[in-house]
């Protein structure tokens, strides 16, 4: 029998269950899709500009691996729910196989292709492979539908068992009539299938917009619209940027977690303190694109004899707050943009281009985010600390509605993940589920005197060559950050976050 594996947030070849299936059943075809959400609004959200750069990269990698497995990789772009049915059929194969994704739209998506697979006589089947544990696995016991607090769903999950890797699976040699099949698919389908570079994952703006909100005030709604669009002399060509920070792919993945151990020694304390390079593990792009499997790392942690117990806790935590953003993601839609407590939705934000466009170029003034802004557009990442910083000045004392920050953070992550990244921003904003209460505002620059004390991350990012934000601002003239002035009094604008916040309490209470 013949499966066609449909790639999707799963780059790799090894643990990955539905290739294991595939090949116990008999021989593979691959194909990975530069999807478009369908008329109906289903699918992912579309990649932003730094992840289309990362999937390009990443997917050369696998597609050599695949070869060496002897597995043809085919690339198409539009909707899944027509190419999917249409390439398996053309194949015909009698099996299509992906690993499960988790958000409603996504879903619904995967079902319609179910159905639709199911009408021509091919069978589907969805797989683990992206998180320790599905979603539906951890129920509260309370009335709610899912947990809604980090600290209990952690208490529960962590009883759920993971199973170990998969083995590797073998090499096939692709019987002479399938690999006919392949070309004839491949001739014959000019309209669906493409050559990766036809995909136009490296040009500004060609993509489908991915969602951009649109603040309109007190509504809930957003407008979809790219925020790097076509012509946005702000679209970096990222070889010159965060190609050199990194290596895409599960080869380079495999190198990372080789240097695992390293991260992990004494993480508990060094993963706050922005200027230490090894203090956290940056394998977020390799989860985020499932280059290493979560269940891979579960591993290789436990194979860390000789690092200590708290810091291999301390960041086994971090992956299942990973899985607290999916089980969210899983059970609420459009965390993007609506706010999970609903009372933000008329929360008074301020229609503010400017400070949106200094704040995205770094140019804020405030040292530490504008270290944090320019090493997200050097690098594609940001450290977290400095995220929840960045996140907060936006949100609280710019009064910036936190959907545009979490959409530039889409757009310039290599990490961008549509459960970590709105869940986080909610978080941050104080409209989440487990939200940080909204008076807690961080203060920047107590922040980065306790965090960054000798300055190494805010010299790195601020001086010389690694100073250039989003539009090519040279920090040149202001190599310090300091020859900026701050365009908000922290302590003011605090007060002014506060008071809109009793504005929308108020506001609800006379309802
Ligand atoms: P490590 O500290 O080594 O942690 C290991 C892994 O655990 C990470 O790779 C990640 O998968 C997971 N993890 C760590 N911290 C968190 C967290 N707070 N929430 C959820 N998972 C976590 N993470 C993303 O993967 N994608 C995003 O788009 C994203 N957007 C964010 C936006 C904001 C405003 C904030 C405050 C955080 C965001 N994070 C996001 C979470 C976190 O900042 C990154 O996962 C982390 O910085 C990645 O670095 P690392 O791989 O070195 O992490």
């Amino acid at each position: 029998p013949l499966t066609l594996l449909w790639f999707r947030d799963d780059l790799r070849v090894t643990d990955h269950e539905a290739l294991t299936a595939a090949r116990d059943d008999g021989d593979v075809v691959a194909i990975w899709v530069r999807e478009e959400r369908d008329a109906e609004g289903r699918g992912p959200r579309p990649l932003g500009a730094a992840t289309r750069w990362w999937a390009h990269e990443s997917l050369q990698v696998l597609g050599t691996e695949l070869d060496e497995l002897g597995i043809p990789l085919l690339f198409a772009a539009g909707t899944a729910t027509q190419i999917i049915p249409e390439v398996a059929a053309d194949l015909e194969a009698d099996t299509v196989r992906w690993s499960r994704r988790y958000a409603p739209a996504s879903r619904a998506l995967d079902e319609a292709v179910a159905r639709e697979l199911e009408a021509r006589g091919i069978a589907s089947e969805g797989s683990p492979g992206s998180l320790l544990v599905e979603p539906w696995e951890v129920e509260p016991s309370s009335a709610s539908a899912y947990y809604k607090v980090f600290t209990p769903y952690w208490n529960a999950a962590r009883q759920v068992s993971v199973d170990l890797p998969l083995p590797a699976v073998t090499a096939q040699s692709l019987p002479r009539d399938i690999r006919d099949r392949v070309e004839r698919v491949r001739r014959e389908n000019a309209h669906l299938l493409a050559e990766i570079d036809d995909l136009e994952l490296l040009e500004a703006g060609t993509g489908p917009a991915s969602t951009r909100f649109t603040p309109r005030s007190g509504a809930g709604g957003g407008a979809k619209e790219s925020s790097l669009g076509e012509g946005d002399p702000r679209f970096p060509w990222w070889e010159d940027t965060i190609a050199r920070y990194w290596t895409p792919g599960c080869v380079g993945a495999r190198e990372a977690v080789d240097r695992l151990g390293e991260r992990i020694a004494g993480y508990a304390e060094d993963r706050d303190f922005p200027g230490d390079p090894e203090g956290t593990s940056a394998l977020s792009p390799r989860l985020r694109f499932g280059e290493i499997s979560p269940r891979q790392l579960l591993a290789e942690v436990d194979a860390l004899g000789d690092v200590g117990a708290g810091d291999r806790e301390a960041w086994v935590r971090q992956i299942y707050w990973r899985e607290f953003a999916w089980h969210l993601t899983y059970h609420v839609p459009d965390l993007d943009w609506r706010p999970m407590r609903p009372e933000f939705a008329d929360f008074p934000y301020e229609d503010d281009p400017e400070a949106l466009a200094a704040w995205q170029a770094g140019r804020t003034g405030i040292a530490l985010v504008d270290a944090g802004m320019r090493q997200l557009w050097q690098t594609g990442w940001m450290h977290n600390r400095v995220r929840m910083v960045a996140a907060s000045l936006l949100s609280k004392n710019l009064l910036l509605p936190w959907q545009l920050g979490e959409q530039w953070f889409w757009d310039t992550l290599v990490d961008a993940d549509e459960a970590n990244n709105p869940v986080s921003w909610q978080w941050v904003a104080g409209c989440g589920a487990d939200a940080s209460p909204f008076f807690r505002v961080f203060n920047p620059e107590r922040q980065r005197v306790r965090f960054d004390p000798d300055g190494v991350y805010v010299r790195q990012w601020l001086e010389g060559d690694a100073g250039e934000g989003a539009g090519g601002v040279d920090a040149g003239d202001d190599s310090d950050g300091g020859a900026v002035a701050p365009i908000v009094d922290l302590g003011e604008s605090r007060q002014a976050a506060l008071a809109a916040y009793d504005a929308m309490k108020s506001a609800q209470t006379s309802d």
